[in-house]
């Protein structure tokens, strides 16, 4: 904010902090009351166990023929749905690398599930977003170099652009919340 000399203040929106439009919390993502949670799928789209398993379970039978539908992602990329039972009235489906000691192209990888998963909420007009952590489970990533990269990216797509007013990063247990807040507050200091 700046003051003017009349003492009229300004609002730069293009300025705002993009720390300040990401939360960090430990719960279970299929709760979450937001436009679009992200599914860590694998790349059938056809439901797996973790995350994707939850929420297949919480959305009902209509979110896997609707998958059906779309024929597979590719490792990286991502692809929306709609939510059906959910609060969440999207499904972003993106799929993680599976980590296999971290020189197969892993970090580019899983740095664009959090790039894709951002751009096509953007182009669907959602404002909120749900992440889980990106192959962090069965994929068996990392959780302190996925809570980078998860955060890294998110900060810098949302300091380009005012779109997305709040991502949430929902994780499962508490060691996970730890790591993550532990990132964040690195991250944010420099
Ligand atoms: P991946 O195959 O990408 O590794 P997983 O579903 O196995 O995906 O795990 C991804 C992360 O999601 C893990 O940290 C796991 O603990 C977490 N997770 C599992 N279920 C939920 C849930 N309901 N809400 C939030 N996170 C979850």
């Amino acid at each position: 904010m700046t003051p003017t000399p009349d003492g009229a203040i300004l609002v730069d929106m293009s300025a705002r902090n993009p720390w300040d439009r990401i939360r960090i919390v430990e719960g279970d993502l299929t709760q979450l009351d937001v436009d679009a949670i992200v599914n860590a799928a694998n790349s059938s789209l056809l439901g797996g166990g973790g995350v994707d398993g939850a929420i297949h379970r919480a959305a009902g039978q209509d979110l896997l023929a609707e998958c059906r539908t779309i024929g597979g992602c590719p490792t990286g990329e991502a692809r929306i749905t709609r939510g059906y039972k959910l609060k969440a009235r999207h499904v972003i489906h993106t799929v993680g690398p599976v980590y296999h000691g971290g020189d197969s192209g892993e970090p580019a990888l899983l740095q664009s599930c959090y790039e894709s998963s951002l751009r096509l909420a953007r182009s669907n007009n959602v404002r909120t977003v749900g992440f889980p952590a990106i192959s962090c489970g069965v994929y068996g990533y990392p959780m302190r170099e996925a809570a980078t990269i998860a955060l890294e990216t998110t900060a810098r797509f949302l300091a380009a652009q005012d779109d997305i007013d709040e991502v949430v990063f929902v994780l499962f247990g508490r060691a996970a919340l730890d790591v993550y807040l532990a990132v964040r507050a690195e991250l944010s200091a420099i």
